[in-house]
C-alpha cells in the first residue's frame, strides 16, 4: 500500500516539470495566474503544518516538494519576459475569430 503513496509523491514532483520547463526555456508565462499559485503555496504551507503535527512523513515530503515547485514557478513567472511562438499563435488565432 505504501507504494501507492510513493507513486503519488513521484507524480506530484513530475507534474510540475512541463510548466517549469516552459517557464525556464521559453521565459513565457502566458495565461498563468500568480495569485492562483500563491494560494496553492499558502494551501501547501497549511497542509505541511497539518502533516508535520500528525507525524505524516510521506505527506510532509509531498508538501515540501509542492512548496519548492510552487516557489520556483512563481519566481520564473516573475522573471518571464517573453511570449513563446506557440502562445503567440494561439493569441493570433483568437484575435482573428
Ligand atoms: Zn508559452
Amino acid at each position: 500500500m505504501e507504494i501507492i503513496g510513493w507513486a503519488g509523491t513521484a507524480l506530484v514532483i513530475v507534474a510540475y516539470y512541463p510548466q517549469i520547463r516552459h517557464l525556464w526555456v521559453e521565459k513565457c508565462a502566458w495565461g498563468i495566474s500568480v495569485w492562483t499559485w500563491f494560494i496553492w503555496l499558502i494551501a501547501s504551507l497549511l497542509l505541511l503544518i497539518y502533516c508535520v503535527v500528525r507525524g505524516e512523513v510521506l505527506l510532509s515530503i509531498v508538501q515540501m516538494s509542492n512548496m519548492a515547485s510552487i516557489v520556483m514557478t512563481i519566481v520564473l513567472v516573475r522573471r518571464s519576459n517573453n511570449i513563446c511562438p506557440h502562445h503567440v499563435s494561439i493569441a493570433e488565432k483568437r484575435a482573428n475569430v
